[in-house]
């Protein structure tokens, strides 16, 4: 069937109304690599600017299996239910296509929270396009809070680049872990520790309980050996059980605190107002670059300097002045 072509105004009214079928389109047209989207989704943005911004942003991330997709949804139900918080769920998968499909595209995961008047589950675009400056979910997360949702959770999964971009996006970053193998804390990267604000060890239920227990000792003893970190920026630990929906309160309330702390002190503005700025810079350089790389003139010689830097005939820095100048010609 054939749609009407919406103008950046229906799309707005849309939004700002709560339809929730406004707001997939208005996802789905934010995401659109096509120009004539992007023109739109620009205008919408723009004009959405002044209504978001209130939520919380928090991102999840977590090796798969460490139970995800059943604590967001735990987690959500508690924010609908017990805080009468509207929850909207993204997710940015990691860049690589590995996986082959994206982490909420199954959309039978979540089923109960997907039910609620009060949720929004937003099924992550296909793996491997949209990573790097091309992602979309900074946007969508706007679109999210001027339509009304107060919480925005942002789930990946931990590989590559995604928990930075995810941690670069959000409020507070919260890692989801699994007991028993805190002896090498999990192989954790350093860089993830430091990027996380809470750590929750999942599955403390039944036989695994005392084993969660443990390894949240461990990652306390690993973070208080670990120097070089400023008191305020260790993480809060936790263990809790998605299936049980215990301690998944605890978690929120600890989430919160974080947020709490950061808005008096005045980081969160802060933080917020970095990471615009960051994310301004990311997608020039990432023009330029492709700019660089599509550039008629620089295609015409490229391959000629190439060949002379490989025969050691051309140092690489005249070469590299010669390809600017064709990019940045003096006058
Ligand atoms: P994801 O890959 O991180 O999204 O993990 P899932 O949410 O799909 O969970 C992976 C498996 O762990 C599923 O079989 C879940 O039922 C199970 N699981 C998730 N949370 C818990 C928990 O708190 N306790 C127990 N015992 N199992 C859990």
């Amino acid at each position: 069937s054939r749609r009407k072509v919406l103008t950046a105004d229906d799309y707005y009214q849309g939004v700002v109304e709560g339809d929730l079928a406004m707001l997939a389109r208005a996802f789905t047209l934010v995401e659109s690599s096509a120009a004539r989207h992007q023109l739109i989704a620009e205008e919408l943005l723009i004009r959405l600017m002044p209504h978001s911004g209130r939520g919380i942003r928090v991102g999840i991330t977590g090796a798969p299996g460490a139970g995800k997709s059943t604590f967001i949804e735990a987690l959500g139900l508690a924010l609908v239910h017990q805080y009468g918080l509207r929850v909207a769920v993204l997710a940015v998968d990691p860049s690589s296509g590995v996986t082959g499909g994206s982490i909420l595209g199954d959309k039978t995961r979540m089923g109960r929270l997907a039910a609620e008047q009060k949720a929004f589950i937003r099924p992550s675009p296909s793996a491997g396009t949209l990573g790097g400056v091309a992602n979309k979910t900074r946007e969508c997360m706007l679109v999210a809070e001027a339509s009304g949702f107060d919480v925005v959770l942002v789930e990946t999964v931990g590989v590559g680049q995604s928990e930075t971009m995810v941690a670069e996006m959000t409020d507070c970053f919260l890692g989801l872990m699994l007991p028993g193998a805190g002896d090498e804390l999990q192989g954790i990267k350093r860089g993830l520790l430091e990027l996380l604000d809470v750590i929750a060890v999942n599955k403390a239920d039944g036989k695994n309980k005392e084993a969660a227990e443990l390894a949240a000792r461990q990652y306390h003893n690993a973070l208080d050996s670990l120097a070089g970190r400023q008191s305020g920026r260790t993480p809060a630990i936790l263990t809790c059980s998605a299936l049980t929906k215990t301690g998944i309160e605890a978690v929120w309330d600890a989430i919160e605190a974080r947020c709490k702390n950061r808005r008096q002190s005045g980081e969160f503005d802060r933080r917020r107002q970095q990471q615009n700025l960051r994310w301004l810079w990311a997608i020039v350089e990432e023009q330029l670059r492709l700019t660089l790389h599509t550039h008629p003139g620089v295609q015409e010689i490229c391959n000629d300097i190439e060949a002379q830097v490989l025969a050691g005939t051309m140092p690489p820095a005249a070469g590299a002045r010669r390809l600017m100048d064709v990019i940045f010609p003096a006058k």
